[in-house]
Parts: C-alpha cells; sequence; structure tokens
C-alpha cells in the first residue's frame, strides 16, 4: 500500500489515523497544534456516530468519558415547557476527551505536531512543510477543518461565508448544577427567536453550556473570557432562573465563541492526490449534529476504498460519490434548522430535535 500524509489531528484525521492504524497502512499525521493545546466545545453524536467510534475506541473507555442523553427537553426562555422527545442513544462528549482517546492509539513516530503544511503555488503548486521541504507521499488526505487553507488553495473559485449564527460554550465542573439536570439535554428558546441556552450533562460532576445566537442582532466585540461573562449575564439576566444561575457559577477557563463557516456549494471532494474528508471536505453547521458522525463516515469509506481499489482514483470517486449526496442532506436540514432558529418560537414549526437525520 501507498504512502498516505494526513493533514491535522482533529476527529476526521485522528479518525482516518485509527483506520490506517486498523489495516496497518503506512501513514503519518501533521497537526499545526501544540498536543496538549485544545481549546473546544462538545459533541452530541447520534447513535450511528458511537458504531462508528466503537470499531476503532473500546466501548467501555469511551462510555467512561461521556454521557447518555435520555431525552430534550425545550422550554421557552421564562421556563415555559414546550414540548419533549426521547433521545435514542445519543451520546455527549466533550472535544477535548474525544480527540484524547482517539489519539491514543496512534504511536509517537506516526504524529508530528506543532507542523502547518501549506499550500505553495507560487513555486512548484505542491505541499509543504514549515521548513520549505514538500510533503513527500503518495496520497495525501486534507482534515484541516471548515476553513481549511489547503481547499482554498485548490479550488479558488469557492465561496464561504459566516453563518447567521454563532455560539458561546463553556464546560464547567460544578456537581451541584450536575445533580439537578439528571441526564436531560435541557433548552430554552427566546420568544423572539435567534436567542437559545442549552445544558447538558458530559458525566456527574461536568456540564456543558451553550448559547446560540442570531449573529446579525446580538454582536460581541471582544471574544475574552471577562467579556464573554459580562455579556452572558446582561443577556440572559431575566431568563429562567437556571439559566443566569449556571451563568453566574461558571468559571470562565474553557469559555469560547464560536463564529460559523460554510460553503455556499461543496467543492469535489479530491484532486488528483489530494483528498479531503470531514469538515475539510464539508463544513456543516453544529444545528445537525453530524459533523463528527460524518467525519468518521468519511474516513471509515475512504480507507475501505484504498484497501478493497486498485486505483487510487477510483477509490476516490467511489468515496465521493458516496459521500457527497449525504451531506448534501444534512446541509439542507442545517438550513432549515438555522431557518426555524431565526424565527420567533411561535413561527417554528414542530420539529424540535436538534440533529439532521438523512
Ligand atoms: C460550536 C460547535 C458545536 C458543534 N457541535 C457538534 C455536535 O454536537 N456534534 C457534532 O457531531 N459536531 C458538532 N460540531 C461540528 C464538529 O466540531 C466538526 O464537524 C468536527 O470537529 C470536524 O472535525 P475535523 O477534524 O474535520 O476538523 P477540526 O476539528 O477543525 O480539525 C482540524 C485540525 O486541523 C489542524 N490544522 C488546520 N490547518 C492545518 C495545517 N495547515 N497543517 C496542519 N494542521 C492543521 C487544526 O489545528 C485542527 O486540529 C460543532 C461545531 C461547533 C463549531
Amino acid at each position: 500500500m501507498k504512502k498516505i500524509a494526513v493533514v491535522g489531528a482533529g476527529i476526521s484525521g485522528l479518525s482516518m489515523a485509527n483506520y490506517l492504524e486498523k489495516y496497518k497502512i503506512d501513514y503519518h499525521i501533521y497537526e499545526r497544534r501544540k498536543r496538549k493545546d485544545l481549546a473546544g466545545h462538545g459533541f452530541l453524536i447520534p447513535k450511528e456516530g458511537m458504531d462508528y467510534l466503537y470499531q476503532i475506541i473500546t466501548p467501555d473507555l469511551l462510555l467512561k468519558n461521556g454521557n447518555f442523553l435520555k431525552k430534550y427537553v425545550q422550554y421557552s426562555h421564562t421556563g415555559k415547557f414546550l414540548a419533549e422527545k426521547d433521545l435514542d442513544n445519543v451520546f455527549a462528549i466533550s472535544r477535548h476527551a474525544l480527540i484524547n482517546l482517539l489519539a491514543q492509539n496512534i504511536s509517537q513516530e506516526k504524529i508530528s505536531y506543532e507542523e502547518t503544511i501549506f499550500y505553495d503555488d507560487q513555486q512548484s503548486d505542491s505541499l509543504k512543510f514549515s521548513d520549505g521541504t514538500n510533503v513527500d507521499a503518495d496520497i495525501i488526505v486534507i482534515s484541516d477543518g471548515s476553513r481549511s487553507r489547503i481547499r482554498k488553495n485548490l479550488f479558488k473559485d469557492e465561496i464561504m461565508r459566516m453563518v447567521r449564527e454563532s455560539e458561546v460554550v463553556n464546560i464547567i465542573q460544578n456537581k451541584e448544577i450536575a445533580d439537578s439536570i439528571e441526564n436531560d439535554f435541557m433548552k430554552f428558546h427566546h420568544e423572539e427567536g435567534g436567542l437559545t441556552f442549552g445544558i447538558l450533562k458530559l458525566s456527574d460532576d461536568t456540564i456543558l453550556w451553550y448559547s446560540q445566537f442570531d449573529n446579525q442582532k446580538y454582536t460581541i466585540n471582544e471574544c475574552s473570557a471577562e467579556n464573554l461573562r459580562k455579556y452572558m449575564l446582561e443577556v440572559f439576566e431575566n431568563w429562567h432562573p437556571i439559566v443566569p444561575e449556571i451563568i453566574r457559577k461558571s468559571d470562565y477557563k474553557n469559555v469560547h465563541l464560536w463564529n460559523v463557516y460554510e460553503l455556499e456549494e461543496l467543492n469535489p471532494f479530491y484532486k488528483e492526490n489530494t483528498v479531503f474528508i470531514g469538515d475539510a471536505a464539508h463544513p456543516l453547521i453544529p444545528f445537525t449534529s453530524q459533523g463528527v458522525t460524518s467525519a468518521l463516515k468519511d474516513s471509515f469509506l475512504l480507507t475501505k476504498y484504498l484497501v478493497e481499489e486498485n486505483s487510487v482514483e477510483y477509490a476516490f470517486s467511489k468515496y465521493e460519490s458516496e459521500r457527497k449526496p449525504e451531506i448534501e442532506v444534512h446541509i439542507s436540514n442545517g438550513r432549515i434548522l438555522l431557518n426555524q432558529f431565526l424565527l420567533p418560537l411561535n413561527q417554528q414549526t414542530e420539529n424540535i430535535l436538534p440533529i439532521s437525520y438523512k
């Protein structure tokens, strides 16, 4: 089998490495960040994604690092009950924990941190290491995330835009709050639309909370921890008391503001010996909760076709033709969920699940 270089050690790059490892295929993975530098949020992972994860992470270990949510309960911002739905084995886990689990099967010699790969079209149209030497591999798997610079260089006409929704996400340790929310995923919605506050439990003493806001209505000028705390306290002051209480009792060392981007139209998933997976191939907005599952399916299928097919080009084209139609469904569902979110509550339809199913 040919030599493979993987660019980016997020969920897609690391899961690709895990599948390559399973088939004993030679690879090396390059990551821009420091090994321990893991800012982030958390994931809701539907059952399908869990089935892919069980193939590469010992189930007991995976389950110890997160929590199954029982039901999704929707409230107005003042706490009026609106609707609820059972969640069929939806798992919640922090990005940090999942990346660490995926990285533990990769030997130190096969991963380089603090290595930014870049595309040099001025000189030789090739991918380079930070010292200027060429990346030497038969196949290059690009998993450098939704704002992939490598993709932008290969597909110069792409149109990327910021989505009309941003998220403030925080992960806190607080047993008292964790006990009070059991295993429900609670989400409060402003009656005028465009603003929500969600709470879910990651473990016995850890919760993740997040706020989704219409960034045309609500603007945050500075994203320091102190400013985000002040902003959250101001905006959610008059919501159901559990919301300002959580905001007040949180520490802000893990708080993060996420702006979300999407492509107006998907690019091809491959060009010559370079193939894209995960958010680099297809940014998905958080409303779909399908980013991780899609990344896992991409790496599983790409590896399978590379093993089964003699021609790399044929393997790439099978991968693309199987994955693209499904991704297009999630993109369209994501846009529907986004439009719903922006509407006043009384105009939103009944489809309340915060997950896109195909
Ligand atoms: C607020 C928020 C909430 C979300 N919630 C969910 C959810 O509930 N469920 C879900 O399934 N998905 C969710 N998602 C989506 C999910 O985060 C992504 O789909 C998933 O993380 C994609 O992983 P990735 O590996 O493709 O990209 P990334 O996680 O972006 O990883 C890319 C990696 O490449 C590295 N890199 C970048 N450029 C270079 C370079 N030039 N050289 C080397 N390395 C490079 C980066 O440092 C990074 O480590 C959410 C996203 C956001 C923003």
